[in-house]
This record gives C-alpha cells, sequence and structure tokens, in this order.
C-alpha cells in the first residue's frame, strides 16, 4: 500500500506493553511511567487480527517492542500466534536482553532469529548509570547466547553527548569479532519528562568519531525502509550503523506504521497519535472497516517527521516515553 508520497508503508511496529524492569534515563523518569491498566492494552488476540488485517494490506514486516515486551506474560504467545495464524514472513524483536535467555530454544523454534538488543556502554558502572539498574552482565550473557544460537543480531546504542561518547568506539568494534550490526542512535526528546531539553550528540558527530578512529566511512547501499545509515568496516564480521532519528533524514523512504500499547496509531514517531484502533476494533467493526481506515490512515500519513511534530496537538514531545511509544 503506498502513501501520498508514493513511499510503500509495509512494516508495522508494535508496543506490546509500555512497562519496562529498566529505567533507561532517556527513556524514562527514575520513578517509571504510570502505567496502562493490564485491560487497556490490545490483547493478543487483537494484536493477531490487526496483523491478519495488516497482511492482506502488503505488511510483510512486523517488530515487536514496548516497554520490555518479554515482560508481558502472554508474548510467546503472541510471538506462536505471528508465526503460526499469520502471513507475517519477517518478525523482529527489540528488547533489553535482561528477560529473553530462557526464550532462545522457543524462539528458534518458531524461526524468530532477528533481534535487537539495546546496549549503550560496555562498561558495566555506566550501564548502571544509564538504565538505573545494575544488569550488564545478563544483557551481555543474553547477546553471547544469542549468538551461538545463530540469531541476526543488531544492537542499538543511544549516544548522549557527556554521557557515553566515549563507548562509540568500543562498542562498534564488536562488529570486528562478531557477526552484528552496531547501530549508533541520535538521542529523542521522548524520556517521560525527565528533561525538556535534549542536547544532542548528531548522527554526523557519531560519524567523525567513528572515522577519527577507523577512518573514512563509505555509506553501503541503503535497503527498503532503512533508517540507518549502514558501513562496513574492513576485516570485520560484522558493520555499523548510524541512525538519525532527530536529525529525520531518511523520513523519504519511510515504509512503517506504528501500534501503542493502547491500540494508538502513529504513522510517524514525532505524531502524537493519529487514532485509536483498539476502542474501533471493540466497537464491533468488521475486517473491511478496518481495512478502510488503515487505507485512510496511511494515505494521510506526513511527508516527514517534522510536518508530524507541526501537526502535533500536544506540543511537549519529551512528555511521552519512548516505552509506550514503542522505539
Ligand atoms: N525495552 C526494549 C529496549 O530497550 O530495547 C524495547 C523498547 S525501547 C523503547 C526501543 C528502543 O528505543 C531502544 O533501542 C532504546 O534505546 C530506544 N530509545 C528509547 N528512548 C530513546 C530516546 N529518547 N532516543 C532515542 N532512542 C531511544
Ligand atoms: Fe526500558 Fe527499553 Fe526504555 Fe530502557 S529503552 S527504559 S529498556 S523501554
Amino acid at each position: 500500500m503506498k502513501d501520498a508520497y508514493n513511499r510503500t508503508i509495509d512494516y508495522v511496529r508494535i508496543a506490546v506493553t509500555d512497562r519496562c524492569n529498566l529505567r533507561c534515563f532517556y527513556c524514562m523518569p527514575e520513578n517509571g511511567i504510570p502505567y496502562e491498566p493490564r485491560p487497556h492494552l490490545l490483547s493478543y488476540e487483537e494484536i493477531t487480527r490487526l496483523l491478519n488485517v495488516l497482511s492482506t494490506l502488503g505488511f510483510s514486516k512486523v517488530r515487536f517492542t514496548g516497554g520490555e515486551p518479554f515482560l508481558r506474560k502472554d508474548f510467546m504467545q503472541l510471538l506462536e500466534n505471528t508465526a503460526n495464524a499469520t502471513d507475517f514472513q519477517s518478525i523482529h524483536i527489540t528488547s533489553n536482553g535482561t528477560l529473553l535467555e530462557k526464550h532462545i530454544p522457543k524462539l528458534k523454534d518458531l524461526g524468530i532469529t532477528k533481534i535487537n538488543l539495546s546496549i549503550d556502554t560496555l562498561d558495566p558502572e555506566r550501564f548502571k548509570t544509564i538504565t538505573r539498574r545494575d544488569d550488564f552482565e545478563k544483557v551481555m550473557r543474553c547477546f553471547h547466547l544469542l549468538l551461538e544460537n545463530n540469531f541476526q543480531v543488531k544492537l542499538n546504542a543511544v549516544i548522549m553527548a557527556g554521557i557515553n561518547t566515549q563507548d562509540i568506539v568500543p562498542l562498534a568494534k564488536l562488529a570486528e569479532r562478531y557477526p552484528v550490526s552496531v547501530r549508533f542512535i541520535e538521542e529523542m526528546p521522548f524520556n517521560g519528562g525527565y528533561k525538556q531539553n535534549v542536547k544532542m550528540f548528531s548522527a554526523q558527530a557519531i560519524r567523525t568519531t567513528l572515522e577519527n578512529h577507523f577512518g573514512t566511512l563509505t555509506p553501503l547501499p541503503g535497503l527498503h525502509g532503512d533508517t540507518a545509515t549502514e558501513f562496513s568496516l574492513p576485516g570485520h564480521l560484522g558493520q555499523i550503523g548510524i541512525i538519525a532519528a532527530f536529525s529525520r533524514t531518511f523520513c523519504n523512504t519511510c515504509n512503517r506504521l506504528r501500534i501503542g500499547p493502547k491500540g494508538e496509531i502513529k504513522s510517524c514517531l514525532y505524531d502524537d497519535g493519529v487514532f485509536n484502533i483498539r476502542d474501533f476494533m471493540r466497537s464491533g467493526v468488521s475486517d473491511v472497516e478496518l481495512t478502510e481506515k488503515f487505507e485512510e490512515i496511511i494515505r494521510l500519513k506526513p511527508k516527514d517527521g517534522f510536518e508530524a511534530e507541526r501537526m502535533r496537538k500536544a506540543p511537549n514531545t519529551a512528555m511521552k516515553s519512548m516505552s509506550s511509544i514503542g522505539g
């Protein structure tokens, strides 16, 4: 399905919960965010229904995220349903890696092998400062277990001025020994009100830091809908990438739609929710009506993140936590 700017929209990201066991300070305040009561969340049957409707519109890729998706008790059931009862071939998960380990065998059985793990530093003390939890060893163990089990792993690191810029090169060096894509993300102002003004360490500054160490980087050809500019490094098993999440330089190839824990649809990360599909579904609509609603939402997808931001009803982006948006 194409939007008004001739972009093919075929990728949905679903935040299955707004709850999290970490407290990354770029994402939420120390005391967390007010969580939605369980009945407010989309049930896994509702999510499966939405996926089936979206696949009739040509969607082929889904990413489950959150909050921490593995905190949700019926998450494995949802994955099983997605793998067995929908046409989605490309099933991805973004996780903080603290609760994932015991699910590795089942994920393999289901053929779900594409996992993004978030890790912003290789220094255990800094990890504790950033996430406000002492789980570095757990996350690293999960990383190694995933690789041993032949998962396709990408690492996400949010880079913050004055906090973890010294981690850029050590994290990138993981791509030397391991077949992973290490991606550096610009910090965005979605932190649940923790701080209003984000002093961004830009994609260009990240690239300069990498080039100062590794020499000139030549971008690899982009794939459909890529947000990361990827680079290979000579002699490295993996690759590195930079995601200009705040500069928003990739909007012209955007291929995605987001569904939040309560069914709020965002056709752009920077809008403040364009429609509540949970309420619409719970009002008893048919699959045809759901399909037509998605068509309308996709047609109205804004040109880019700047336009979406201008159209917001609630102007303060920082009040929203990425945990309830689904990063
Ligand atoms: N809990 C899981 C995790 O951390 O991977 C999934 C949800 S988390 C919201 C998804 C991604 O969003 C993570 O890679 C995280 O680093 C990123 N993220 C969260 N807040 C962000 C922010 N303010 N700016 C940029 N990325 C952010
Ligand atoms: Fe939790 Fe992920 Fe947000 Fe960190 S980034 S607080 S792990 S949802």
